[in-house]
């Protein structure tokens, strides 16, 4: 069961890491909601140094981030099990956060007629579908009831077109 407990911090930030890129923070799986998160963190950094994907950073103000540009989160549970001050608590819901895979459709290759699949092709769930549409481009869209937000499409995707949301709630 869902709790606001565990939905992400979603406010957004511009920062340079190797290219130009605005990117949203995503603290670990099964984190408290901000600010409570930042209040139980202590900053130790175990769960960075546990994560056996190396997907966790140490990110603005000290606080461990998820970028999945580093690759997927395979939802093992280390960090969450690390992490002494319970910041990172399964406790409270079985779902570890609400990211869900978006496509910028005007930087897809596939949708520009350029032979791509890797994000389908590496989504261990299986989410994304390319449909051959007329013209010779394909076009895209993510099964989000399939998909966990867990970033291997982020990381495998040559035109950087795949970014994690919170989809919006329906009104
Ligand atoms: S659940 Fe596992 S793979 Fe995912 S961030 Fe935590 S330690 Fe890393
Ligand atoms: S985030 Fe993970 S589950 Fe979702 S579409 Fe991308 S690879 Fe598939
Ligand atoms: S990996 Fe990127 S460029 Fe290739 S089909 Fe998927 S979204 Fe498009």
């Amino acid at each position: 069961m869902a709790s606001p407990d565990n939905v992400p911090h979603a406010g957004r930030r511009a920062f340079l890491r190797g290219r130009a890129s605005a990117r949203t923070t995503i603290r670990p799986p099964w984190a408290l909601l901000e600010p409570r998160f930042l209040d139980a963190c202590t900053r130790c950094g175990e769960c960075v140094e546990t994560c056996p994907e190396q997907v966790l950073v140490i990110g603005t103000g000290g606080y461990p981030e998820f970028d999945p540009r580093l690759g997927e989160c395979s939802f093992c549970g280390s960090c969450v099990d690390t992490c002494a001050s319970k910041a990172l608590d399964r406790s409270t819901t079985s779902l570890p956060w609400h990211w869900k895979a978006h496509i910028q459709h005007d930087r897809c290759f596939a949708e520009q007629g350029i032979v791509c699949a890797s994000c389908a092709d590496g989504c261990p769930e299986r989410a994304i579908r390319l449909r051959p549409a007329l013209g010779g481009i394909q076009t895209i869209t993510v099964d989000p009831a399939a998909c966990t937000g867990c970033g291997a499409c982020v990381s495998l995707c040559p035109a950087t077109a795949i970014a994690l949301r919170i989809p919006e709630a329906p009104p």
